[in-house]
């Protein structure tokens, strides 16, 4: 087969796999037997070491491919299958469906991350017909919109399924600007239950809305030293670690005293602060509060991932950069499993085709366009990590 036959071959089949794929409305925090199905009939062929990582749940599992020589290390290309989901969203077309017109595919996952994931699948033949010295992994996590939940139960897995592996490469939307960085993030509820009463005598209860605005004054307080007092990293903006109350709830009616109050709240920390010593901070603030007032308290992490620091090594960044023609980006706003992986040992770098604009939005869209720059990218960044 010639160049250009190949490249339009490879990106009917990125397509075809992107449709499948789409065609799934794999919503985090259900159960995903349906995309691993998918995955599986990409991926289940000679060659290609292939498991599946079950998560706690039960119902839903981690997909991670191996190809190439099984004793040595290699790269991980990383992707995850669940989507947002589309309630209340004003679409043009049927969201579960792949709809091309033009050059552009729209679709629910299409940029994020189901281009990147057909990709990564559609490159597996050519992957196998490499003379691949070192192995390149292909691994699809569920439920990462809800907090990067499944990742880690195949990250834990990683040393019974490959040797150390030198880097990863999280193709999360970028426009294929290689990122270095992104802060961390932590999201809980905290629950303050009193007792009801009838409003005309407020000792007979206790009252949780006073509570819960005094939880409220501690992360405004809290945030407010973060700014002044940092520690500072001039790469992000705002360069400090943050802190907001997102949602308070509480009461039913102005006549009965108020037994339950919830405050949600999430902290976004630059590289260095852990969001999990920030939280701890407020949850101790907390359970003053409510020992003070004998109240009830419930504390419930909603979603949590470390930040991404730069690399030490910038090597694979270069590399994405030499061969994508588009320059080394320092950090995203957003948060991906690359704090993990980075977590775990494994130096990762975010890179991968479409917009994040575009991302949890009605009509979200890939172009072919980019489908095509992203396969020549992961055939060239394979043939060079991987061979020789
Ligand atoms: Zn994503």
């Amino acid at each position: 087969m010639d160049a250009i036959s190949q490249e339009t071959t490879v990106g009917a089949a990125a397509t075809r796999i992107l449709a499948d794929l789409v065609g799934i409305a794999s919503l985090p925090g259900t159960p995903n037997a349906e995309v691993t199905d998918c995955l599986a009939s990409e991926l289940a062929r000679p060659g290609v070491r292939f498991t599946t990582i079950k998560g706690p749940e039960g119902d839903r599992t981690n997909v991670f491919a191996s190809i190439g020589p099984a004793d040595r290390p290699g790269y991980i290309l990383s992707g995850h299958s669940d989507v947002v989901p589309v309630a209340g969203q004003d679409w043009a077309t049927d969201p579960f469906r792949l709809t091309a017109q033009g050059d552009r595919l729209y679709g629910r996952g299409t940029t994020d991350m189901k281009g990147f994931v057909a990709c990564m699948l559609a490159l597996v033949p050519e992957f196998l017909a490499m003379d691949l010295a070192r192995p390149v992994h292909i691994a699809v996590s569920y439920d990462e919109e809800i907090g990067c939940r499944g990742v880690g139960h195949m990250i834990a897995a990683l040393p019974g399924l490959c040797g150390p592996p030198m880097g990863c490469i999280v193709g999360e939307p970028s426009d294929l600007h290689p990122v270095l960085s992104h802060k961390g993030k932590l999201a809980a509820a905290v629950q303050f239950t009193g007792r009801p009463g009838h409003s005309s005598d407020p000792r007979l209860g206790l009252n949780a809305i006073y509570p819960a605005a005094e939880l409220t004054l501690v992360l405004r307080d809290l945030a407010a030293q973060l700014e002044v007092e940092g520690p500072f990293d001039p790469q992000f903006s705002p360069a400090w670690s943050t802190l907001q109350a997102g949602v308070i709830q509480g009461g039913q009616a102005v006549n009965i005293i108020p037994a339950l109050a919830r405050l949600e709240f999430e902290v976004r920390t630059i590289p260095g602060v852990s969001p999990v010593d920030i939280a701890a901070l407020v949850r101790a603030a907390a359970e003053r509060i409510a020992a003070d007032q004998r109240l009830g308290l419930a504390w419930e992490e909603l979603s949590s991932y470390p930040a991404l620091p730069p690399p030490e090594d910038p090597g694979l960044a270069s590399l994405l950069s030499r061969l994508s023609g588009r320059a080394v980006q320092q950090s995203v706003s957003y948060g991906t499993e690359a704090g993990l992986f980075h977590a775990a040992g494994v130096p990762s770098v975010i890179c991968g085709p479409g917009s994040i604009t575009r991302a949890h939005r009605a009509d979200e869209f890939i172009t072919k366009s980019e489908l095509g720059d992203c396969l020549s990218l992961l055939r060239r960044t394979v043939s060079e990590l991987c061979c020789g």
